[in-house]
């Protein structure tokens, strides 16, 4: 279908093929972005370029992330459908929008309100499956819904916030995360089996800070 001329439909597909083509297997993952209208998701004026591998402005100084990353990473999270689901960095709610297509529960944490309300806008007004939205500093987690299957973090941190590794399931709970310095992080993953902690890393990646009482200070991260 065509919108000001522009088949957007088409330019996913092609997105779609590229993100197979770096490795995405997982078919559950491939129609989860087939299903979110990225181009809905991104301020007005970059619209035209939603469907390109790149992360966007989004305001604040914050940025919606590249598509091929957010797959990659919601493939990493091996998602069955039963998972209830923590996400710090709501951000545009793109990511937020593939979970709820993906989990039980989505309980997701945005630090500045006004991003967090137009994602909470954008993901009701386009019918995406309910979840909890909180406001806050996500370095803390969110205690009253813990334990979480899966925590995934989408802003880079200096180092694991501990509470994210306390809310996390004993049960092969997976949290993951953009883990570096200020300017570049490797994306790292964490299983909780029982007392243990397997490490996992996949790669380096650049993601805005976590900002929060275990992340970043707002001065670090200038
Ligand atoms: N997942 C987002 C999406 O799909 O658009 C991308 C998020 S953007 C790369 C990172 C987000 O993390 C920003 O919106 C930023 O405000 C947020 N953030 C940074 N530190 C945070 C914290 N401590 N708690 C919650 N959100 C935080």
């Amino acid at each position: 279908m065509l919108d000001n001329g522009v088949d957007f439909e088409a330019q996913k597909e092609l997105l779609i093929q590229h993100i197979r083509e770096k490795g995405v297997r997982d078919e559950r993952v491939l129609e989860a972005i087939r299903r979110v209208p990225r181009h809905l998701m991104v301020p007005e004026e970059y619209r035209w370029h939603a469907y390109i591998d790149h992360a966007l402005p989004i305001g604040e100084g914050q940025t919606i992330s590249q598509p091929s990353l957010v797959a990659t990473m919601t493939e990493l999270l091996a998602l069955q459908g039963n998972e209830r689901v923590l996400e710090i960095g709501t951000g545009s709610g793109y990511q937020a929008a593939i979970l709820t297509l993906l989990c039980r529960e989505l309980i997701t944490i945005e630090r500045y309100p006004r991003l967090a309300l137009r994602a909470y806008q954008v993901l009701t007004a386009l019918h995406f499956p309910p979840f909890v939205l909180v406001m806050g500093d996500g370095t803390q987690g969110f205690p009253p819904l813990a334990p979480y299957d899966r925590i995934i973090v989408t802003a880079g941190a200096g180092r694991v916030p501990p509470p994210l590794l306390e809310q996390l399931s004993p049960n092969e709970g997976r949290l993951l995360l953009p883990l570096g310095s200020r300017t570049q992080q490797v994306l790292t993953l964490i299983i909780k089996r029982g007392e243990r902690l397997l490490t996992r890393t996949y790669g380096e990646c650049v993601f805005v800070p976590l900002i929060g009482k275990y992340g970043w200070s707002p001065e670090e991260a200038l």
